[in-house]
């Protein structure tokens, strides 16, 4: 049985579009598209609420979100960066583009963040920050991390893009660290078609956020520093005003599908299954797998078997930052044994509400044998 219709790895949240050409409409009679509109500044504030953090800074994207993250601590210029090379390009070049150095840590093998008991040993004179990845959602070690950080006197930022809304401990996932950094792209759990956010603790860095994205504009009068544009237009304020009524109903639909995939795929032989930490709550962002040794197949065959049935999951991070040509010279390139061994093993299934029942049994049926 092939399936007619692709299968990718999501599809993206969509409100309704009658809903939307009304909010549209109100942008459109108001005369004002952009620059901190109504509709904008409304979703700050309700992304506030949502992701249980005191300040949010909404962004035109992700990347850029991380970009201001980082300008934002006026950092010495070339001192080094502690991160994790299992993530997406975005968080590596935010570091570089700031002029600072990235150093690639190891990754733990159970949540694949970075690991923390391998970031003391890094640190160096020169280390002025720890830059962590929650990816698929997993929470970093942030507790670990934040002691390291008071010990060596170190920032710490969150690249938070596939956590929306977890929370550690009733927490939210965007209070921890000095700055976290979301996005909002269409891939994402929650979508604003492409946007993201900066999220902190403090007004001064709230300020200096709001001044950075407007290119350092404080008042009629003053610019104060070196921002760039990453303001969000309003009628991705509107969509984004939509999709926050719906996230909630999209997680409860991926929350059934992770149940049939750990019911069905947690038996086979050579299937590992990724466990959120029982202090977390789940973003439902992905449903990351890894192919182990004793699977009969190698993880790239499995992914060649799926698309031969019109099925594309994604090989979620491969390559990884530290295989790039860009990123060859990197400190600690040559000391990632996990992150080396992981990379050719994972594998992100089709995750999105729109799955039939079909399509799921065919994607444990093409596993299962
Ligand atoms: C998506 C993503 C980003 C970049 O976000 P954009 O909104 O696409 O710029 C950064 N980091 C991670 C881990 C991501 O998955």
């Amino acid at each position: 049985m092939i399936n007619n219709d692709k299968i990718f790895v999501t599809r993206p949240l969509l409100p309704d579009f009658d809903e939307f050409t009304k909010l549209a409409k109100e942008v459109y009679d108001s005369k004002w598209l952009t620059n901190m509109g109504q509709k904008h500044n409304l979703l700050e504030k309700e992304l506030e609420k949502e992701l249980k953090v005191p300040y949010c800074v909404l962004m035109n994207n992700g990347t850029l979100a991380l970009l201001i993250a980082l300008k934002n601590l006026h950092l010495p210029q070339g001192s080094e960066v502690i991160t994790t090379p299992f993530t997406f390009a975005a968080t590596t070049h935010s570091i570089v583009l700031n002029n600072l150095k990235p150093v690639f840590c190891d990754i733990e093998p159970n949540t694949m963040t970075i690991d923390a008991d391998k970031i003391e040993a890094l640190i160096t004179p020169n280390t002025s920050l720890i830059l962590g990845v929650h990816v698929y959602g997993f929470p970093c070690d942030v507790e670990k991390i934040d002691k390291i950080a008071k010990k060596h006197n170190l920032k710490v930022v969150y690249d938070a893009a596939h956590a929306f809304s977890t929370e550690i401990n009733g927490r939210g996932i965007g209070t921890f660290g000095d700055v976290s950094t979301f996005s909002f792209h269409s891939t994402k759990l929650y979508n604003t078609i492409e946007g993201g956010c900066i999220t902190c603790n403090n007004a001064e860095l709230y300020n200096k956020s709001v001044s950075l994205r407007d290119f350092g504009i404080v008042d009629e009068n003053t610019v104060n520093d070196i921002g760039i544009n990453a303001k969000m237009n309003e009628f991705q304020a509107a969509w984004g005003l939509l999709n926050l009524k719906l996230y909630r109903e999209e997680q409860n639909k991926r929350k059934k599908i992770k149940e049939f995939y750990d019911q069905n795929l947690g038996s086979i032989k050579g299937i590992r299954i990724l466990k959120m930490p029982e202090n977390a709550t789940n973003s439902y962002q992905y449903y990351p797998i890894v192919i182990e040794d004793d699977y009969h197949l190698s993880r790239d065959e499995l992914c060649k078997k799926f698309n031969e049935y019109n099925i594309f999951p994604r090989k979620y991070f491969y390559p990884v930052c530290s295989d790039f040509e860009c990123y060859k010279n990197v400190r600690g390139r040559d000391n990632l044994p996990v992150t080396n061994a992981v990379k050719h093993r994972v594998m992100c299934l089709p995750y999105y509400s729109g799955l039939t029942h079909e399509n799921l049994s065919l994607i444990v049926k093409i596993m299962d044998k």
